[in-house]
């Protein structure tokens, strides 16, 4: 369990690409399979998760669900992105987030925020991640 650990100095927030508002990047290099940060909030029923429909909901299980929301959860800043580099990772009722691969500083730390958020708040917009956008 890394969760604890104080990784403040691995990133910082700044304005992302065109229509993604703000973004969460590397402060400095960081190491595959390097704990980065952890997505933080109030743990809420699933059940009542499902009824809310905002974004910044991150599903534990069937039971637990963590409301993100809050400014203090700067992992909420971490964008999705079809090919991400970093994932998180269900640990004892935490989640974590981890690198995927090597990420080099000043890239933008994103992850995939799955299907259903995909479905209902990515596709109706179009995806505006790396992979996606159109080159111009
Ligand atoms: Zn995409």
């Amino acid at each position: 369990m890394a969760a604890k650990r104080n990784t403040d100095q691995l990133y910082r927030i700044q304005k992302a690409r065109r229509g993604t508002g703000r973004g969460l990047f590397a402060a400095r290099p960081i190491k595959k399979g390097a704990f980065i940060i952890e997505y933080t909030g109030k743990h809420i029923p699933t059940s009542v998760a499902d009824t809310l429909g905002t974004k910044y909901l991150f599903e534990i299980d069937e039971t637990w669900t963590v409301d993100g929301s809050p400014r203090s959860n700067t992992a909420r800043y971490i964008n999705h992105s079809c090919n991400p580099n970093c994932e998180a990772v269900i640990e004892d009722g935490h989640i974590n987030i981890y690198a995927r691969r090597p990420i080099s500083r000043g890239e933008e730390l994103t992850m995939d925020y799955g299907e259903e958020y995909f479905d209902e708040f990515i596709k109706p917009k179009g995806c505006r991640c790396e992979v996606c956008a159109t080159v111009l």
